[in-house]
């Protein structure tokens, strides 16, 4: 029995039943029952995504024979992976061979005082519909914009924001009244160096302030001033940064996570440190890989594991390792995107933005539930 918990895993839950189909039985436990293609949020501020158009129900992407449970029936609580049991919310206990641990992650507005009244997002689905209305209300002054703090979903998504920002501004010809700042908690504008140096000269020539070094400690709504930790203080008349995140509680309760609720995950087997002999694997948001926190990442970790414990069932070779590959677009604004295309050997190299890329990631975006889900690709 596996676990797997919706996303781009999905697919991959999927492949793994079709490969191991005669001897295995999989149990999917998911709290919500809901698959949520996160990355169409990233459009919503700006009046282009319906967010009711982003989720499915997770039993209809799954093939019929998969046992699907949720609610408090799916809400694992506890796992003890000596016992290979985990209990979930109804006060129920399961048994299973191999698990697999696709948590993701959570949004922790509660780790910065001044978050939740003072600072905007479009981290889930009821934050970027109220961010679309404050920027359709937006007349001009200072918007600040970027990350609270290190990990965070989507590496890529803050920047995407702002490049659109900036070319939704200029459109309604606000830019000129309108001061951007991006804040990032590291000495660069990216967590990678090779996109880095591709975004600096982009956010120079789009007018936007960049500010390194900016770990997010406090907002003050009432002033409407976000402080760093290290000193800076910046005023603000909208706020928009990626919040700081977290692991699943159930993680840190079954002592499976570090102190954040991260998973410790061998880069290549994607077994959960420490338990390398209990058929215990992770993917996704919820590990300490040293990669995205993407749904791309997922979707081809989750296709190492299905290998992995198809290869196991069916007393065979495990033919393929996760080498950390990711792939992903970034959208530059102005109907334009580039592509990062990269593992933990090879740091991306991001061509020009060219309209190709934008119209590819729109194509992704649209045909996403027939290609990834099913496991087509
Ligand atoms: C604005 C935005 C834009 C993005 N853009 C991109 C992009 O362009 N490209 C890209 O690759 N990625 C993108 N991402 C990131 C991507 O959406 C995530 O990395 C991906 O969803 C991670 O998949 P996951 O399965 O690890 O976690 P999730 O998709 O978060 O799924 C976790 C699941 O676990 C379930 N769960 C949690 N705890 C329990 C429990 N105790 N019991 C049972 N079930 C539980 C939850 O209900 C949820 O269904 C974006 C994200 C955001 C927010």
């Amino acid at each position: 029995m596996a676990w797997e918990a919706r996303s781009s895993p999905t697919g991959c839950i999927n492949l793994l039943h079709g490969d191991a189909r005669n001897s295995t039985s999989i149990t999917v436990f998911d709290a919500k029952g809901i698959h949520t293609y996160q990355p169409g949020w990233l459009y919503v501020p700006f009046g282009e995504q319906d967010p009711h158009k982003l989720q499915r129900s997770e039993r209809r992407l799954l093939q019929r024979d998969i046992a699907l449970l949720s609610g408090d029936a799916g809400n694992v609580v506890r796992i003890d992976p000596a016992a290979k049991q985990l209990q979930t919310a109804d006060g129920q206990t399961h048994a299973y061979d191999y698990l697999v641990l696709a948590t993701g992650s959570r949004n922790a507005p509660e780790e910065v005082s001044g978050f939740a009244e003072g600072a905007d997002h479009f981290y889930s689905e009821k934050a970027s519909l109220a961010l679309e209305k404050k920027l359709a209300n937006f007349t001009g002054g200072r918007i600040v914009t970027g990350v609270a703090s290190v990990p965070y979903r989507c590496p890529p998504a803050p920047l995407e924001f702002t490049f659109m920002l900036e070319a939704s501004l200029r459109d309604r010809g606000l830019r000129g009244s309108t001061e951007i700042h991006y804040v990032f908690p590291i000495n660069r504008p990216f967590p990678i160096q090779s996109v880095s140096d591709f975004v600096a000269p982009l956010l120079e020539e789009r007018g936007v302030q960049v500010h390194t070094f900016f770990n997010t400690e406090t907002i003050d709504p009432e002033h409407k001033i976000v402080s760093s930790l290290e000193g800076e203080d910046l005023p603000y008349d909208l706020l928009v940064l990626a919040p700081p995140h977290k692991g699943q509680q159930v993680i840190i309760d079954s002592g499976l996570g570090d102190r954040d609720g991260w998973i410790p995950t061998d880069h290549n087997t994607l077994r959960v440190k420490g338990y390398e002999d209990a058929n215990l694997f992770a993917v996704g948001d919820a590990t300490d890989l040293p990669v995205s926190k993407s749904g791309s990442a997922a979707h081809y970790e989750g296709h190492v594991v299905a290998e992995t414990i198809a290869a196991e069932v069916q007393h065979r070779p495990i033919r393929e390792l996760y080498h950390g590959r990711v792939a992903c677009f970034l959208e530059t604004g102005h109907g334009q995107a580039t592509f990062l295309w990269f593992d933990y050997e090879h740091p991306p190299k991001p061509p020009k933005p060219r309209r190709l890329w934008h119209l590819e990631k729109a194509a992704l975006n649209t045909f996403y539930w027939q290609l990834i889900p099913p496991g087509r690709v």
